[in-house]
């Protein structure tokens, strides 16, 4: 359970199966108001296909709600709609289409009268947005790119935010952007659910953290708890006897 104040996400028994194969098992956690819950595990323990489950494009079963709301009967597009949005592994970006399409199409989730209120804090956030907005998707840089796949959720305007392995393939330069963003976030209130893999990228923005492996908690805890690499790797080495 969160001490923060408000629940903005509560999970509980979730799972995600390809099929009849189940990947992740009788996954309960939440996310409060102004908190990052980050995610860790080794390669394969099932983050991916966690947030697939929770964001509705990947089978599975288990209570989920938004703000009290129960979103788990409904599709993905009405679960985003709901105020839950993810930030795929692939970044989920049009890339024939230009920084501000991107803006546009994800501020569609946001209520008329708001877009541009949002286009401009996802600008605020990432600048180089602003400076780009006529370039296509596809011809930024991956750290670029990145920002952009943000900024379209944040655009959104999101109550709680998922995003899969930000940094991966990225300049270290990068990572201090998108670690001043999230803590922006964060101080606005936003949920947010960190999938990662950088640890040292992890631990410096959560304020949870929860160890999967083969797709089961095996720890959660407060930031700081368990996120010494040496108590982190031991904790994948003792689940996995
Ligand atoms: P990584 O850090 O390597 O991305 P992960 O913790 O995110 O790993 P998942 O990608 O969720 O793990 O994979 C969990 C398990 O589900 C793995 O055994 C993987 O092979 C399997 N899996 C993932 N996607 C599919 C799919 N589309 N069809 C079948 N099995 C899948």
């Amino acid at each position: 359970m969160t001490k923060h104040a408000e629940i903005l996400l509560e999970c509980s028994g979730i799972s995600a199966r390809y099929g009849h194969i189940r990947v992740c098992r009788e996954v309960n956690f939440s996310v409060g108001a102004g908190e990052i819950v980050t995610v860790l595990g080794p390669n394969g323990a099932g983050k991916t296909s966690l947030l697939g489950s929770i964001a509705g494009i990947v089978a599975g079963e288990g209570a989920i709600s938004v703000r009290g709301k129960s979103i788990d009967r409904l599709p993905a597009y009405r679960r985003a709609r709901a105020g839950l949005r993810l930030v795929p592994e692939g970044r989920g970006l049009f890339g024939t289409m230009t920084v501000r399409e991107n803006l546009l199409l994800g501020s569609r989730l946001a209520p008329e009268d708001r877009r541009h209120e949002l286009i401009a804090k996802a600008t605020q956030l990432f600048p180089v947005l602003a400076d780009r907005m006529e370039q296509r998707a596809r011809d930024m840089s991956g750290g670029e790119q990145q920002m952009l796949a943000v900024g379209k959720a944040i655009a959104g305007d999101p109550t709680v935010l998922m995003l899969d392995e930000p940094t991966q393939g990225l300049a270290p330069q990068v990572f201090d952007i998108l670690r001043r963003a999230l803590e922006a976030l964060r101080n606005d209130g936003m949920g947010i659910v960190l999938v990662e893999q950088h640890h040292a990228f992890a631990a410096s923005v959560a304020d949870r953290n929860i160890v999967l492996v083969n797709g089961q908690i095996v720890h959660s805890g407060e930031a700081g708890q368990i996120l010494g690499r040496e108590a982190l790797m031991a904790s994948y080495t003792e689940s996995e006897i």
